[in-house]
């Protein structure tokens, strides 16, 4: 539908060169609205804070293969743009990540509980909005209540204490689910919407790059050197001050200036928070203030960690980590390297490993929760050593483990270009109905003339596939479009 419409657009456009168009941002959104822009003739400038383009699709060599920082899956088929562009490449797979459980007392967690225990969870707690909940009650309120009454109905004995033991491990899953850094963030109802079909389809070792490859038609099964996006593309450009009225006018915190005559901004629901109220003159109204205060983000981190030499057999489809009260309560004492809170320390935040793609010595660790920020900010020693120590508590009997030899590790609350990793809907963000917060954070502030002047878009802004690279993409190309239909109208008004 959308590429039907942008050919029509492309018919009317005869007049539309030298209409200038910034784009902040070389994210996922920002190189869907400029590709879509330039796709018509219409002259663009991306100004990128980052030394990179692509945002939180940060894809680089390590190990055997390319492993990815940001994004790294691309969820569900159907009415997925990103699947829609690649699907003909065959660069997509799928995965198998049914992790095996593990005690920190070492006790045996049989497969049949394990896979009881996944169903419970898919059971109670799905990200998708379309298991309709009780508005104003968070994932955690919710969950915690139907985890604890089914486990009582489903389980005895031991499993049943196996399984209350794993609540700590439900929340690890709903945080990295939902990039929140508690359960008691997010909402339990939601207008997030999952694409039909494969969740986890992962890119062969090749990373999440591979779509913006495509994207800007440089990968080389859709190879066209002639199309110029990346000649648009400034680095290193951290846009500081937007003022608009009759066209916008933008500096940078190099000193340099730009204008046009719109701007889409892309940036972030996290550099929103820390930066609307110094960026734009004028203020952006209050609604949209509020919608930028109610919707949340929080971080979660990975850490690659490659081995010398690999200790987990082949067949591996991930682990997880379940503490006991005990262990738990006496890991401050017996690992006093990095931060803690409320007598917790950091390591009750890593819970998981999953594998990666054709890079057989390396593990992917997951790091969760409110932590999160002072994890960021611990040395590579601290980390190693502490990773170090949660897989031996929990593996030792079983392998040699050993410390990785090269690591890689990311900061994403702590990046000012992102404060966050992606975001979700709060109980105080969905008090806004029709349009919800996240269509509010959408629309555009038109001039007097009614021009669209600074239009928005980026994950944050799509109604239901928001936290994804599917949405994020969408909403470039929407409002990419909403300035193409803005100059088709006022051609045709002309004529
Ligand atoms: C760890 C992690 C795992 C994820 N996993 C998945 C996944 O498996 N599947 C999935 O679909 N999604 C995943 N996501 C989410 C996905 O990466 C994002 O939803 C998507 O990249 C958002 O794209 P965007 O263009 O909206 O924003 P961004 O990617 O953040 O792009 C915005 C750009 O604006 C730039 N910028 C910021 N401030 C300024 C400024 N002042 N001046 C100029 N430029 C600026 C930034 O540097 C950035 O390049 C993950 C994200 C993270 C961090």
């Amino acid at each position: 539908m959308l590429g039907v419409l942008v050919l029509v657009i492309g018919v009317f456009l005869g007049n539309a060169e030298g209409v200038k168009v910034i784009v902040v941002g070389a994210g996922p959104a920002g190189i869907a609205a400029a590709t879509t822009l330039l796709s018509q003739g219409i002259d663009v400038t991306v100004l990128e804070a980052e030394d990179r383009i692509g945002g939180r699709v940060h894809s680089v060599p390590f190990g055997d293969a390319v492993v990815d920082m940001g994004a790294e899956w691309c969820h569900g088929q159907k009415n997925n743009v990103v699947y829609e562009m690649v699907k003909h490449l065959g660069v997509l797979q799928s995965s198998n990540y049914s992790a095996s459980l593990f005690m920190s007392d070492r006790k045996v967690v049989g497969d049949q509980l394990t896979s009881d225990m996944h169903e419970l969870f898919e059971e109670i707690y799905s990200p998708d909005g379309n298991k309709k909940q009780e508005e104003g009650v968070t994932v955690g309120e919710y969950f915690i209540k139907r985890y604890n009454e089914s486990a009582r109905q489903k389980f005895s004995g031991k499993d049943l204490d196996i399984c209350l033991l794993s609540l700590d491990l439900m929340h690890h899953y709903v945080q990295s689910s939902e990039g929140a850094f508690s359960w008691f963030d997010t909402s339990a109802n939601s207008d997030y919407r999952n694409c039909e079909g494969d969740l986890s389809l992962n890119w062969n070792g090749f990373g999440y790059k591979t779509a913006l490859e495509v994207l800007m038609r440089k990968h080389p099964r859709v190879y066209d050197p002639s199309f110029p996006i990346q000649s648009k593309i400034q680095l290193n450009k951290v846009v500081q001050k937007i003022s608009w009225d009759d066209g916008v006018n933008v500096s940078c915190t190099d000193g340099t200036f730009h204008t046009a005559k719109h701007l889409i901004f892309t940036p972030s629901l996290g550099v929103l928070k820390y930066k609307h109220r110094r960026m734009f003159s004028p203020p952006l109204p209050r609604h949209k203030v509020r919608a930028i205060r109610d919707l949340g983000i929080g971080a979660v981190m990975k850490v690659l960690m490659h081995f010398e030499k690999r200790w987990w057999p082949e067949e591996f489809n991930g682990y997880s980590f379940v503490w006991t009260h005990e262990h738990r309560d006496m890991l401050i004492a017996e690992f006093t390297k990095g931060p803690s809170r409320y007598g917790r320390s950091w390591l009750l935040n890593f819970m998981s490993v999953l594998p990666l793609e054709r890079n057989p010595n390396a593990l992917s660790a997951w790091i969760t929760g409110d932590l999160v920020p002072e994890i960021e900010k611990t040395s590579n020693e601290t980390l190693i050593d502490g990773l170090h120590f949660a897989l031996d508590k929990f593996l030792g009997h079983k392998f040699n483990i050993t410390k990785p030899d090269k690591i890689l590790r990311t900061n994403w609350y702590a990046n000012q270009n992102f404060r966050g990793t992606y975001s979700f809907q709060t109980t105080a963000s969905r008090r806004m109905k029709d349009p919800s917060s996240n269509e509010i954070l959408a629309e555009p502030l038109k001039n007097v003339q009614g021009v669209p002047t600074v239009l928005f878009a980026g994950e944050a802004t799509h109604s239901h596939y928001y936290s994804t690279v599917h949405g994020a993409i969408e909403t470039g190309r929407r409002e990419a479009n909403r300035i193409l239909h803005f100059i088709q109208d006022a051609e045709n008004e002309l004529s």
